[in-house]
């Protein structure tokens, strides 16, 4: 099934990506600090973050990407230990899976995300010239 993993692919397409996670890591869409809820320019970039579920570190940039025979399940298990290491309530692992899923549902496998507070967008598509990376053509 499809889920996303913290990609550098695209980073410096914005001026403001930046690309804490480890590559290929589980990521997460987690709610915005009060300083980016405020100052979202000035804040600490999370409202513009995905959240790896390994490393505790952020992203910009999240890729769709397909990992053979996992599960929802293993989904949520992968998103209740993320989210206990970082102080969270485990028991939201479950609806967070879902709404993330359902996000992407119908996206292509490949595609590359970014986010603007609650908006989640496709940066590039799989098809799309330079899908490799800046500076690649
Ligand atoms: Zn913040």
């Amino acid at each position: 099934m499809n889920v996303l993993v913290a990609t550098s692919l695209s980073q410096g397409t914005r001026d403001d990506d930046y690309h804490w996670c480890v590559e290929g890591e589980l990521v997460t869409i987690q709610e915005p600090c009060a300083c980016d809820s405020v100052h979202p320019e000035s804040g600490c970039g999370c409202s513009r973050g995905f959240a790896g579920l390994s490393s505790q570190r952020a992203t910009t940039t999240a890729r769709i990407a397909e990992i053979p025979g996992f599960t929802v399940g293993d989904y949520v298990a992968a998103l209740a230990s993320g989210l206990s290491a970082q102080g969270w309530d485990p028991a939201d692992a479950e609806g967070l899976a879902r709404d993330q899923l359902a996000l992407i549902a119908g996206w292509p496998t490949d595609a590359i995300l970014e986010r603007s507070y609650d908006r989640i967008s496709i940066r590039r598509r799989p098809s799309a010239p330079g899908f490799d990376g800046p500076g690649h053509r």
